[in-house]
């Protein structure tokens, strides 16, 4: 979704045409209104969502669709959603259902305890959290405290998710956004910039070789 209206700005005043397929629908598990703002801002710009079926396979300039639609297409975009490493699968550490690490709350395998994890390539035992960076960003002190204490045989500490309702915010890529906070949902202008401000103020703590001079530009 972010995908398609961030093309639909790098190709603003061209005559090509975008279609997005958003396989069952669009931001499936998202609340109603999100998605009704989300799919109203895409349409206005004449992107064509094409929900209730996935597409089945991309071969040369043609996308198929499993409900035997076939769209010719010059450039096929895939962001089908994230999914962990096949290597945990593929070897004897116990992963969770769809593949993930498997780690207690130590973020520690509890089968190997000298393998840890956070991110999206976890599955935290007894939670279902989303592949967000909010979680990746929350697991980091405790994933680098819990990596020199186990060189030292200190205490572990707990990783707590925290809120689940975290802020979202959706880039609809035409300067306006999609904010979520609870039961808050509101789209705009405001909404954009206050993503934009967090993410500028988050990536500014990671500079190292000049790149700050090149992000104030
Ligand atoms: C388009 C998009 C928009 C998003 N927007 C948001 C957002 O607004 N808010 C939010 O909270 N989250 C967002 N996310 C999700 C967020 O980016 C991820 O949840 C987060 O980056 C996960 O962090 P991570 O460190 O686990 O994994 P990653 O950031 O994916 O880092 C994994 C790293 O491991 C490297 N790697 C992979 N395999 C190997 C290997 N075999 N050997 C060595 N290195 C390897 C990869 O190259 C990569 O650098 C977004 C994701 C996408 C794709």
């Amino acid at each position: 979704m972010e995908l398609s209206g961030a093309l639909w700005k790098l190709t603003e005043g061209s005559d090509i045409s975008i279609s997005l397929i958003a396989g069952a629908g669009l931001l499936e598990g998202h609340p109603k209104r999100v998605r009704s703002l989300a799919k109203a801002s895409l349409e206005d710009r004449g992107i064509r969502i094409v929900e209730g079926t996935r597409a089945r396979s991309v071969v040369q300039n043609t996308v198929s669709l499993e409900n035997g639609t076939v769209i010719p297409a010059d450039l096929a975009f895939i962001a089908s959603g994230v999914k962990p490493n096949p290597l945990f699968v593929n070897s004897p550490v116990p992963t969770g259902e769809d593949g993930g690490l498997l780690v207690n709350h130590h973020l520690q395998s509890p089968e190997y305890p000298e393998i840890f994890g956070g991110g999206d390539c976890i599955t935290l035992g007894g939670e279902k959290l989303a592949r967000v960076g909010v979680y990746a960003v929350r697991q980091n002190p405790v994933l680098y405290h819990n990596l020199l204490a186990a060189l030292e045989n200190s205490p572990l500490n707990r990783f707590d998710p925290g809120n689940p309702s975290f802020l979202l915010i959706l880039n609809m890529g035409d300067g306006t956004g999609i904010l979520k906070k609870g039961h808050l949902v509101a789209a705009g202008r405001l909404a954009f910039r206050i993503k934009d401000t967090i993410d500028r103020k988050f990536m500014r703590k990671f500079q190292v070789s000049g790149e700050l001079e090149e992000m104030e530009q």
